[in-house]
């Protein structure tokens, strides 16, 4: 009989990433725990407030080659627990998709698949069920006006119809546990209101949870639409949206309200420090490596010029961990991070309009 052997290497990872993190030490002895790969900036949809997929035609640049993704899986997923094959385009349209999940399975990693559902039909799900995690499904809201407004070329049935046949589908796993199912919602001022009815509408086709987070705006023309100009309709709204998901068993991870002490409901960073510089990274189609997703974060290096390993202590790095809560950091983002302003409880600046609008630049 084939033996099942626990990755102690990835726990033992874990473990030590985690000290890191407290300890805030510049130099670290672990790997990240998370890797996300920009394998594809191609997009099916053209959604009104994305800044983040490929809108011309430059896709074979934007596209992650295989001899990437070997570099990639040699140096990192024995030691990784999670891989997200891309937060910025469609990642159902990367040609080698199927190539990255064998390799995720090979090193005993799960996915973390973000998708607009429209291309996750039967067959695709199949195949990705056996290692993911999580599927995240972008889904802004639960009518299908408003829905199809703001996710342009998407269809609102066709979406519902996918999650509901992938439902069915992890529903057969019997001896480990199933992947879990998130509606992923971006909040602004055109869909803050249908919040409570997400809610309603993922009880009622048996999701697991509703992750939120507010708009990052890309461009002026879309300044209204941040709710941080809208402060009490969010919270509001927001809050009747977190008590209806308490009746109905629905798991909110909901950014921290604008006008309380309140914490919000998901706590990504806990240590007084950004996790993301300890236990997760970005890697572009490029082999460029960034501390996170923001576009216009710093490059740690590049994977065809350096090992991970050097670029994870080289001087780049050291200089973000050391400086990241300083008055003036490395990334000058850090200083008004929005990521860090809706999920870090000890992030007490609170927010500002820089962390949103992104077409600003922030220099210090
Ligand atoms: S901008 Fe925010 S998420 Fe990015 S490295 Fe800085 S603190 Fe971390």
């Amino acid at each position: 009989m084939k033996s099942y052997k626990l990755p102690l290497i990835k726990f033992k990872n874990e473990e030590k990433a985690n000290l890191a993190e407290v300890s805030r030490s510049e130099r670290i002895n672990s790997m990240p725990v998370r890797v996300t790969l920009a394998t594809n900036k191609n997009c099916n949809l053209r959604c009104k407030l994305c800044g983040f997929s490929t809108k011309t035609q430059n896709l074979e640049k934007d596209r992650m080659k295989l001899d990437l993704i070997e570099i990639v899986s040699e140096e990192l997923f024995s030691t990784a627990w999670e891989v997200v094959p891309s937060t910025f385009g469609e990642p159902l349209l990367y040609e080698n998709f199927l190539d990255l999940i064998h390799l995720i399975g090979e090193y005993q990693c799960c996915i973390e698949l973000y998708t607009n559902g429209m291309l996750l039909n039967e067959e695709i799900s199949r195949k990705i069920l056996p290692f993911l995690a999580d599927l995240k499904v972008s889904f802004d809201a639960a009518s299908k006006s408003v829905f199809e407004n703001f996710r342009l070329n998407a269809n609102y049935e066709t979406i519902i119809r996918n999650i509901t046949k992938f439902n069915e589908l992890r529903k057969n796993f019997r001896y480990v546990p199933p992947p879990t199912i998130t509606l992923q919602v971006t909040l602004a001022r055109s869909n803050i209101k249908e919040l409570p009815l997400l809610v309603k509408l993922a009880s009622s086709i048996d999701i697991d949870r509703i992750a939120a987070s507010h708009a990052y705006i890309f461009s002026q023309n879309l300044k209204s639409e941040s709710l941080i100009f809208n402060r009490d309709l969010s919270d509001e709204t927001m809050l009747e949206a977190y008590n209806i998901s308490t009746k109905l068993n629905v798991n909110t991870f909901f950014p921290r309200p604008f006008n309380s002490d309140n914490q919000g409901t998901f706590h990504l960073f806990k240590a007084k420090t950004c996790a993301y510089l300890y236990k997760e990274t970005w890697i572009n189609a490029n082999g460029d490596v960034h501390p996170c997703f923001l576009p216009d974060s710093p490059v740690m290096g590049n994977l065809h010029g350096k090992s991970f390993p050097e670029i994870w202590n080289g001087s780049i790095y050291r200089s973000m961990r050391k400086t990241v809560n300083d008055k003036k950091p490395f990334f000058s983002r850090c200083k008004n991070c929005p990521i860090r302003m809706q999920f870090d409880l000890h992030f007490t600046k609170g927010y500002n309009e820089k962390g949103f609008l992104l077409y600003e630049t922030t220099k210090n």
